[in-house]
């Protein structure tokens, strides 16, 4: 029987919550969620936890903020004006943008605020300083396809899922 390693796409449905109990996602309701294992698809703490899993298991864990999303910079806001981004794009709280740093490394940020004369980002993911509350059950685990290993993530249910990058 297959278990949870690298070069597997594994399918999971996962409820996560913060230390005060609030559900901040779920794939309850929804088709489980889809990621390659060992391609830093999902946080390194829950990677972890779920390598060498079988379909069926189920796993409730606390992530320490630093093994998921980090901890929080407070250096990490900064206001941009509005009109450095396209007029017709939309800007939405919660949204990531890749930007590259003074010495050409790419960054993530994302937008916390907008206004009508500027865009407010920051470095921290949304979930920077949180401890990762996961209950996960792995559903599905079947070979990536060269492809998939090639671009590291999963190309949907059976791997042939069209996309663009
Ligand atoms: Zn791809």
């Amino acid at each position: 029987m297959s278990t949870v390693e690298a070069g597997k796409v594994v399918f999971i449905h996962f409820t996560l919550k913060n230390d005060a109990g609030e559900t901040i996602d779920s794939s309850d309701g929804n088709e489980p969620l889809i990621y390659l294992h060992g391609a830093d698809n999902i946080v390194p703490g829950l990677e972890q936890e779920l390598t060498g899993k079988k379909v069926g298991d189920k796993v409730s864990t606390v992530i320490p903020a630093a093994e998921g999303y980090g901890e929080r910079d407070e250096a990490g806001a900064q206001r941009v004006p509005r009109d450095e981004f396209p007029a017709e794009m939309e800007i939405e709280v919660g949204m990531p943008f890749h930007a590259e740093t003074g010495d050409g490394a790419m960054i993530t940020v994302w937008v916390t605020a907008v206004t009508d004369d500027l865009v407010e980002l920051d470095m921290n993911h949304p979930l920077a300083g949180e401890n990762l509350h996961f209950d996960v059950e792995v559903v599905k685990i079947r070979e990536a396809t060269a492809n998939e290993l090639e671009h590291g993530h999963p190309h949907g249910e059976d791997g042939t899922a069209a996309h663009h990058h």
